[in-house]
């Protein structure tokens, strides 16, 4: 299949062309003649599948009709992140050169009154969070009666975060008519039922599902002890043993950890620099920026990250802590190894976290080796209980519950991601609501989640040895044997 096949514009062939692309990835090759079509579409595609040429391209070919009017968009590109509208925007940018249109990126975090100018002289795409897209909406910035295209992106993300009622009542300020383009990595019940109602006989394009990692990773385990100054410790003697690290992302799952690890590893010599949802809008970017620019070797993120980093190549992946959702897991990995290239996923495991490490085996069907070991034949798990983790997106690895998305909410804009829910004991979330400062509700605080901390299994009856492992009823996957040298 070729571009020139999909039924693209001339001067979108151009951008196509000029933006290096070849052949369309099996999501552009799926979504991008329905949407062209005018049908809506309804895609399952994770980030790394190219899923944002294939609404950026056909949402081109729209535009290159008809001109926008003040404060009535004509299209519109929801994103949960604001990491991710800032990508988007930039990939929009960089696909439509030619195009010239005026793009308006609402996001919070940055100046109000600019977005709102930049509506107010006429914007043919608006990619926002849903939040402040509702702030500025509220504040009478903006009517949503002209959105001929509506993208939602990160569906699940947006679920995890609990943006869906402003999702809900964003699709109902928009025309009856428009045309919508959905993605999501997975359908969990929450959001099938947003595509009932909000989609019209979409078509349904699905890619490579997002419990697999590639098979072109390299992914290891190395046991680590659970004391944290230790830990610290094993992930630099990890760190030091690889000599091919061209960048990395380190993840870990809270992000005052991603402080510590910061200022450790920079402390011991390191070339990081931490990403997390504490840092403001310019620091997040200028940090993605010098990383992309291949000034920072090691990026330090927390899971807001773990999606949508547009970072075309990354050697490596450290995961500090094991994810306590299994698909993050996948999320993280899936940052190295793209598009068939080699990459290399290495996970310090402490005694406590064998359960998470199980529930990421069974997700990904396979056994992780153990680093220095053989790697091990995949897992003889059926395809059913391979599923299962699928099914039920939103439960923790470990099959502990995950609360659903119900009645109470915190404030919609800058709602904090599900990874900062779990971390309430670190800090409580800086309200970052700018500018209609709101405060999170009691209730709202009540239902955010019980820190990762609390939910971890405590190693009771464990005594540590003397290099921090615990001994007792060590599992059998930091048992299996480890590299001598
Ligand atoms: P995405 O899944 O949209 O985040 O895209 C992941 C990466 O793939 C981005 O760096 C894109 O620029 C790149 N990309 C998207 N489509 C293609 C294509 N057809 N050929 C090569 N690279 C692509």
């Amino acid at each position: 299949m070729q571009f020139s096949e999909l039924g693209l514009s001339p001067k979108v062939l151009g951008a196509v062309e000029k933006a290096g692309f070849v052949t369309p990835t099996p999501i552009q090759a799926g979504a991008i003649p329905p949407a062209l079509a005018r049908k809506d579409v309804l895609g399952l595609a994770q980030t790394g599948s190219g899923k944002t040429a294939a609404f950026v391209l056909p949402m081109l070919s729209l535009l290159e009709t008809g001109r926008a009017r003040a404060r009535i968009p004509r299209t519109l590109i929801l994103e949960p992140t604001r990491e991710l509208a800032a990508q988007v925007q930039e990939a929009f940018e960089r696909i439509g050169q030619a195009h010239r249109l005026n793009v308006a990126l609402l996001i919070g975090g940055v100046s109000f009154d600019d977005q709102a100018a930049k509506i107010d002289r006429g914007a043919d795409v608006v990619i926002a969070t849903p939040g402040r897209l509702l702030d500025h909406f509220e504040r009478g910035r903006l009517l949503l009666t002209g959105v001929e295209m509506l993208v939602i992106d990160e569906a699940d993300r947006m679920l995890d975060m609990g943006f869906i009622p402003d999702i809900e009542r964003i699709c109902k300020l928009l025309p009856f008519t428009r045309q919508t383009l959905f993605f999501s990595a997975t359908m969990p019940p929450e959001i099938q039922r947003i595509t009932n109602q909000f989609l019209h006989a979409p078509v349904r394009v699905e890619v490579s599902p997002p419990s697999s990692t590639a098979a072109t990773i390299e992914q290891k385990l190395v046991k680590a002890p659970s004391d944290a100054k230790l830990k610290r410790e094993a992930l630099r003697r990890l760190l030091k043993s690889q000599t091919n690290v061209k960048n990395a992302i380190v993840f870990a799952n809270r992000k005052t950890t991603v402080g510590v690890l910061e200022a450790s590893l920079k402390r011991h010599g390191f070339n990081a620099a931490a990403l997390h949802g504490d840092m403001d809008q310019r620091a997040r970017l200028r940090t993605l920026d010098s990383f992309r620019a291949g000034e920072i070797t090691f990026l330090i993120a927390s899971d807001v990250a773990a999606r949508g980093l547009d970072i075309p190549e990354v050697s490596h992946v450290f995961n500090y802590d094991v994810p306590i959702h299994a698909e993050d897991y996948v999320h993280r990995v899936g940052r190295t190894g793209r598009a068939g290239r080699e990459g290399h996923a290495f996970m310090l495991a402490t005694n406590a976290e064998s359960k998470y490490v199980k529930a990421i085996e069974q997700l990904i069907r396979k056994t992780i080796a153990v680093d220095g070991s053989p790697a091990p034949a995949e897992t003889e798990t059926s395809g059913d209980e391979a599923e299962q983790p699928r099914r039920r997106r939103g439960k923790p690895a470990g099959g502990e519950r995950h609360k659903p998305a119900a009645a109470a909410r915190p404030p919609r804009e800058e709602r904090q991601p599900r990874e900062e829910k779990q971390l309430r004991d670190d800090k409580p979330p800086r309200e970052e609501r700018q500018p209609r400062a709101e405060k999170p509700h009691g209730g709202a605080q009540q239902r955010r989640e019980k820190p990762a901390r609390d939910r971890r299994p405590s190693p009771s009856g464990d005594v540590p040895d003397s290099d921090g492992f615990h001994s007792g009823n060590m599992p059998a996957f930091l048992s299996r044997p480890v590299r001598s040298a």
